[in-house]
């Protein structure tokens, strides 16, 4: 601890007008302090230039979401937990909701709020893209009354906004026009939790008659301020989804984006992975389903909702292999569409414990064979399952001799060093990438590689349920 707590004070008004007056009253001097989680460590490293602080923390003004018929108002000291809770932020902003459940752990979502990610102004805050995507407005509040600005204009430069000295942010406002829209969210870093991104988006989009009728594509890290891809839009509004229109979206975005190197990465590492992710949420875009195929989806989910818990579990476990997630799982219907499915699946993984992680990877078949080579003595996994794999791993089955020897050792290589089968989610990869990717993640240490297996599982998990499904 670099500062001392002698030379700070801390006070707590307790009411919204106290705090404004106080801020008022000595312009610059009062430090708001919601969570904590950004000021405190600024404070730890000797770096905290203000020495008194207004608390805010759990101020009932600053700490409900109103819901009215056009939008959504999130109290700036609504915390993530909080948002994960929502009902509507959960069914009809996504991408908010991601963002919450992959800042930081439990703890940093118990504490840190929405209001502090949005002040504090890092170009990495992950809630940032979404709220820019959802055309969000922030209210400010002072003695001199209320205003509300467009959140995109308030950052106006690394670490700077609109915010006046005499101010405090109130709440951010979520128009409620975007729940038809197909939603994509990925944070890219060295993990999801716990770990600030190298680069993230968050999109949203519409497809009708085979083109992209809207889109709205937003990226943290990858210039000062988190950045909404307009040029990039506009290259892709009106077309349709094919090879050529995802080279020049890509050119746009490298055309756009203003990224630098830093102790998390490379200015280039970023271009590639900013094109990377816009291509892959056009891609999943084209490939979403139409109306008829959503109402087959909703079909199937009514009627595994209704399952006893024993047929629920048999049907559900293929996508996963894990007994734990499937009887979380389970245990969390009904669900009422595919998105709030794999949101649970995606947290109900995370949460799990490092032998169910094991167990979900035994149940699969090492890449290039078909029957899964470590499952437990009477636990061979469901016929689905090896299905899937098989088809999963398609790729491999025609790949040349060479290939497959080469992976073959890399395979035997990978079984040595980190004692179990290298899981990789092989769907729309070639034979090479696999390779490539088996003898990059070699070099890993066990903890990095864990992490990686187990957001490989994910990607497969995810995928298998949206075939599941299909029926
Ligand atoms: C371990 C750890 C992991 C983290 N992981 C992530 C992550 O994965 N992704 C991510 O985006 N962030 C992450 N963070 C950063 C942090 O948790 C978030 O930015 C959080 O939202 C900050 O909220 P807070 O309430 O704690 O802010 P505070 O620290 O209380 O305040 C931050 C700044 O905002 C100002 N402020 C806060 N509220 C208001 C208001 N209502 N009006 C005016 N000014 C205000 C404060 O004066 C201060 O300048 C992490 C932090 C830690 C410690």
């Amino acid at each position: 601890m670099r500062s001392n707590p002698s030379e700070y004070e801390m006070v707590a008004p307790g009411s919204l007008h106290a705090i404004v007056s106080l801020l008022a009253k000595e312009p610059g001097v009062w430090l708001p302090i919601a969570g904590g989680t950004d000021v405190m460590v600024q404070y730890a490293a000797g770096k905290l230039p203000a020495r008194r602080l207004v608390s805010i923390w759990n101020l009932p003004e600053l700490r409900h979401i109103e819901v009215t018929a056009e939008e959504i108002r999130i109290g700036a000291a609504c915390t993530y937990t909080d948002l994960r809770k929502h009902e509507i932020v959960g069914s009809e902003f996504p991408l908010l909701q991601s963002a919450a459940r992959w800042t930081g752990g439990v703890a940093n979502q118990n504490r840190g709020t929405i209001g502090g990610n949005i002040v504090n102004a890092s170009p990495a805050a992950d809630s940032l893209p979404a709220l820019l995507v959802y055309g969000s407005e922030l209210i400010l509040v002072s003695v001199r009354g209320e205003r509300r600005l467009p959140y995109a204009s308030f950052h106006t430069g690394y670490k700077k906004t609109l915010l006046a000295t005499d101010e405090l942010l109130q709440a951010v406002c979520l128009p409620r026009r975007f729940s038809g829209y197909f939603t994509h969210a990925r944070k890219v870093g060295a993990r999801n939790a716990q770990a600030i991104s190298k680069v993230c988006i968050a999109a949203l989009g519409r497809m009708v008659d085979g083109v992209v009728e809207d889109v709205r594509i937003a990226l943290g890290s990858v210039a000062p301020v988190p950045l909404r891809l307009t040029e990039t839009e506009q290259t892709v509004r009106g077309k349709a989804i094919d090879s050529e229109l995802l080279l020049l979206a890509r050119k746009a975005v490298a055309a756009e984006i203003r990224p630098i190197d830093d102790i998390r990465s490379t200015a280039r590492y970023r271009a590639v992975v900013a094109g990377n992710l816009a291509a892959e949420f056009l891609n999943r875009l084209r490939s979403q389903r139409t109306g008829a195929e959503r109402v087959g989806v909703q079909d199937v989910l009514a009627r595994w909702n209704r399952l006893p818990i024993d047929e629920a579990m048999r049907a559900i476990l293929p996508c996963c292999g894990s007994q734990a997630w499937t009887q979380r799982i389970v245990a969390r219907r009904p669900f009422m569409d595919e998105a709030a499915l794999v949101v649970a699946s995606d947290e109900t993984w995370r949460n799990l414990t490092r032998s169910d992680w094991m167990e979900a990877f035994h149940s699969h078949p090492r890449i290039g064979e078909s029957r899964a080579s470590q499952s437990l003595p009477g636990q061979s996994p469901p016929a689905q399952s090896v299905a899937w794999s098989d088809r999963e791993q398609r790729s491999v089955e025609g790949a040349d001799a060479d290939t497959k020897i080469a992976l073959a050792d890399a395979n035997r290589e990978y079984e040595r060093r980190f004692n179990r089968i290298f899981i990789v989610c092989a769907t729309g990869k070639s034979a090479p990438e696999i390779l490539e990717s088996l003898r990059r993640r070699l070099k890993n240490d066990a903890e990095t590689e864990l992490h990686e297996a187990a957001e490989q599982q994910r990607q497969i998990t995810e995928i298998r349920l949206r075939k599941w499904l299909q029926g």
